[in-house]
């Protein structure tokens, strides 16, 4: 999407992955090799003006490698924090931000200590390479969490308060090397197994207030990593106000409507950003945009178009639980048009 967004700008892209299928390599060169594989990681980098990743789990030692040689946006110091669920939480901390009660996990002796100060339900979290629900479980006891650590591995866990929020939104900030910023319309979500299913901007469940906040903790967070590229914060509604989830350095899944939804997408903001290009306008092109993932089957396209919505496939693979593309539809008053869609989408998820 990041290239589909570039070459109208005139911009060419090459592209690095571990695995000779990656979709990626269907618009344009890929080059495949390991992410510890310096000389492969060199070839890649021969010739390019500038780095980015939509990945959040690429090793931060290959950014820094390809950092010395080019310009690598967003910067490591980010992909650092936002790799590991306890950094994260402290660099939201230290900046004044709520977010759920946590303990890092590395023994019994930990998990022990972490149960009277974090309280139960808990969920038990790897704080690596977790994404769209793998490596975390809702745990209510004693039992549950220690039966849970040992099969997360024992270690490298973080224990997080259950939070009951009443809403879940997101808020996607693009910064640029110019410094200058943008900020879209706040977005909200509704995950199950922990996968984005849904997404609908502007947020309708969420107040003013509530946005406002989270809008002054991204530009707090953004500012304080000297951040460039579009950057995902996730929220949770809570009534006493909101604490943050996590955050993801890169161009976000909740953000993919913006393609159709504003005036200028994500994607492209995010290039025009790393590129110090002006940043295009975050406002909304309609009045509001409802996204839905395809995530394990492939849809009846033709019944996804029938609703006026827009189809984005990805070229992966299916597979139980893998995301395969999206579909974004715009309007007014959505949320009929969006439980439509998501019906007809969701007859083939698996
Ligand atoms: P994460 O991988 O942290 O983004 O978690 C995926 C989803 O699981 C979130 O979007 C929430 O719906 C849910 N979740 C994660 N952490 C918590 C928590 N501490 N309390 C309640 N729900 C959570």
């Amino acid at each position: 999407m990041l290239a589909l967004a570039g070459y109208p700008l005139g911009l060419s892209f090459r592209f690095y992955d571990e695995v000779p299928d990656a979709p990626a390599g269907q618009l344009a060169p890929l080059v495949v090799g390991k992410f510890d594989d310096h000389a492969a990681l060199d070839r890649f980098a021969d010739g390019l003006d500038v780095i980015t990743y939509e990945f959040e789990n690429v090793p931060v030692a290959a950014v820094r490698h390809l950092a010395q040689r080019i310009a690598v946006y967003p910067p490591a110091a980010a992909l650092d924090i936002a790799q590991d669920r306890v950094s994260e939480k402290k660099c939201f901390q230290s900046l004044g931000i709520q977010t759920a009660k946590f303990a890092a996990i590395d023994s019994e002796e930990d998990l022990k200590a972490a149960e009277n100060s974090v309280g139960f339900p808990a969920v038990l979290k790897t704080r690596r390479m977790g994404y769209d629900g793998k490596g975390q479980a809702v745990v209510k006891s004693h039992t549950e969490a220690t039966s849970a650590m040992h099969q997360m591995g024992g270690k490298g866990l973080i224990l997080e308060s259950f939070v009951n929020f009443e809403r879940e939104f997101s808020i996607i900030a693009v910064r640029s090397t110019t410094g200058q910023t943008a900020v879209y319309p706040a977005v909200e979500n509704v995950h199950s197994g922990g996968i984005l299913r849904q997404s609908i901007a502007p947020a309708p469940g969420v107040s003013k207030e509530h946005v406002a906040a989270a809008c002054k903790h991204a530009e707090a967070v953004i500012k304080s990593l000297n951040y460039v590229g579009v950057l995902a914060i996730e929220f949770f509604c809570k009534k006493d106000g909101v604490a943050a989830n996590e955050m993801a350095p890169r161009v976000h899944n909740s953000g993919h409507w913006t393609i159709e939804g504003s005036r200028t997408s994500q994607f492209e903001n995010h290039l025009r950003a790393i590129l110090g290009w002006p940043l295009g306008s975050t406002e909304m092109r309609s009045g509001q945009a409802g996204m839905i993932n395809v995530i394990g089957g492939v849809p009846d396209a033709d019944a996804v178009l029938r609703l006026g919505a827009h189809l984005h496939m990805y070229g992966k693979r299916p597979r139980a639980g893998r995301k395969l593309g999206h579909a974004t539809i715009v309007g007014n008053a959505i949320e009929e048009s969006v439980r439509q869609l998501r019906a007809v989408i969701e007859r083939t998820n698996c």
